[in-house]
């Protein structure tokens, strides 16, 4: 009978694994995912499997008994090895998501083991420590200047937010945390960034009370990058109307074809006229590590705050994001509360202090090992290579007829599939609308297929194949294949189209 464990006596909670039998689990768990890492080439990227499908072969009754763990993880990894979408597969280069370390792999179940709370640092002594240096890592590939600090949170949304804020609570001229952004007298805030940036602002400026109108969006160029000369007219517009500008971002490396902004002229102009300095630099602020990626990249180490995602160029498996700012100072400045429930260490840190969570994983250990692993040389080789493989995809699409290459930065290279005789008439309202529907049901249709996942960007209102490579499995060969597979979809796509309309 359970129930009171007897006084003295042995407690065996249902979620208690022995020693033994956790061995055994761990030890088959890994040989497992041993065999996933060393068969991924041969899998399909993903699967063609409608939600309804996947949603079946999990929905059932939260169990009244529980089951042998055993049974348990053998079926979650069969579920998931069979279900999944596999961002590790050298031929997955869509959207920006890593392909993971495998010490991250290792690291989440030593960090999960040991379940330091990276709250306060009597919680977490060594994980605290961990991070710390971490982030003086990070800040030093970024060019940061040493004294800079932040903490780890689950990605680039979460670190914008954390620079966000951090200006908000810094350059409103008025105690804005105390007293909210409709404070008596308070002028109406405003905050730049470049037509190409990703959602995130949105959420910012609608979660910290500024409203998304507050976002002056401000026009790019054609190479996608934010025009200062229209920013600075922005901004003394709203000084002349009374607007309170606040904070600038300039974005390093777009999510939609991975332009970097002028980020020295945008360094300059921030500093002329008093506004905080936000780069985000989720995607492309760790390519300042490889020499030649964009000479623009050097002025990170200019800005107030920066957002970096490990989960995308660091290659650290999902949750983690950066957020860095010149001055830590500036983070209290925005977060810290002290509650009375709290004894605190005040000679180490104590992250809760610095962002807006307060309970936090132990992020950290796959990110610090990871940098130990490969080190800075691994990492600027890494990057490097994604960056070349992906000017050469550039170029191989450029030498195939069918395809149309549009843009190359960093390592997003973007295209279309354009059949022959349209090609002449590309510029009709027609054929542009064909060759949109086109492009965005082959993509619809690659990423089914399973042989080379891409996704998609929108460019100057064109529908394009988009290819993302963050990925340290990605080889020349994998680069080489994808031009093919685009034409042979392609193709068959086109003619299915063709005939469909011909028949009605
Ligand atoms: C990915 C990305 C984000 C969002 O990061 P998450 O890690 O997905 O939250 C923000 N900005 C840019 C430029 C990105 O590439």
């Amino acid at each position: 009978m359970s129930g009171t464990p007897a006084a003295g006596g042995r407690r065996v909670a249902p979620l208690e694994i022995e020693p033994e039998s956790f061995r055994r689990l761990g030890y088959r768990l890994v040989d497992r995912i041993a065999e996933l890492l060393a068969s991924l080439a041969d899998r399909p990227v993903c699967r063609d499997e409608p939600p309804a499908a996947v949603a079946a072969l999990v929905d059932r009754p939260l169990p009244e008994r529980g089951g042998a763990p055993e049974a348990l993880l053998e079926e979650a990894a069969d579920l998931l090895f069979d279900h999944s979408l596999f961002n590790g597969h050298p031929r997955f280069g869509g959207y920006i998501t890593s392909s993971p370390a495998p010490i991250g792999a290792l690291a989440d179940l030593l960090a999960g083991a040991v379940n330091a709370n990276v709250a306060g640092w009597r919680l977490s002594p060594m994980a605290t420590e961990i991070e710390r240096v971490t982030l003086r890592w990070i800040g030093e590939l970024l060019g940061l200047p040493a004294g800079s600090g932040g903490l780890l949170v689950s990605g680039g949304n979460q670190a914008n937010f954390v620079g966000f804020w951090a200006a908000r609570a810094a350059r409103a001229p008025w105690e804005i945390r105390r007293d909210g952004v409709a404070a008596a007298g308070a002028p109406p805030l405003a905050v730049y960034a470049s037509a190409e940036t990703h959602t995130w602002i949105q959420k910012a400026a609608d979660l910290s009370g500024l409203g998304t109108e507050a976002v002056r969006f401000v026009p790019v160029d054609r190479r996608q990058r934010m025009r200062v000369d229209l920013l600075a007219r922005r901004i003394d517009d709203d000084v002349a109307a009374g607007v309170r500008p606040l904070l600038v971002v300039g974005t390093a490396g777009s999510v939609a074809t991975g332009a970097v902004d002028p980020l020295p002229e945008i360094a300059r102009l921030a500093r002329e006229r008093g506004l905080w300095f936000h780069v985000d630099g989720a995607y492309g602020g760790f390519a300042a590590l490889a020499p030649g990626a964009d000479p623009a990249l050097a002025a990170i180490g200019e800005a107030d705050s920066v957002a970096v995602d490990p989960h995308k160029w660091l290659y650290a498996p999902l949750e983690a994001g950066c957020a860095l700012v010149r001055d830590p100072a500036h983070l209290l400045g925005a977060f810290s509360y002290r509650p009375s429930y709290y004894q605190l260490e005040e000679e180490g840190i104590n992250f809760f202090e610095y962002g807006p969570q307060n309970s936090r994983g132990f992020r950290a250990l796959k990110v610090w090992l990871a940098l130990r692993q490969a080190g800075r040389e691994g990492y600027r080789r890494m990057i490097g290579d994604d960056i070349a493989l992906a000017r050469a995809l550039f170029e191989r699409v450029g030498a195939t007829r069918e395809l149309e290459p549009l843009t190359c930065n960093l390592s997003i290279t973007t295209f279309r599939y354009v059949p022959d005789d349209l090609a002449p008439l590309a510029a009709e309202e027609e054929t542009a609308r064909y060759l949109d529907r086109l492009n965005e049901e082959l993509n619809e249709r690659l990423e089914r297929g399973g042989e080379w996942f891409v996704s998609n960007a929108v460019i100057d209102g064109r529908y394009a194949l988009r290819c993302c490579i963050v990925n340290f499995r990605t080889s020349l060969a994998d680069v080489e294949a994808l031009p093919e597979i685009v034409v042979r979809h392609g193709r068959e796509l086109d003619r299915e189209l063709r005939r469909a309309a011909a028949a009605t």
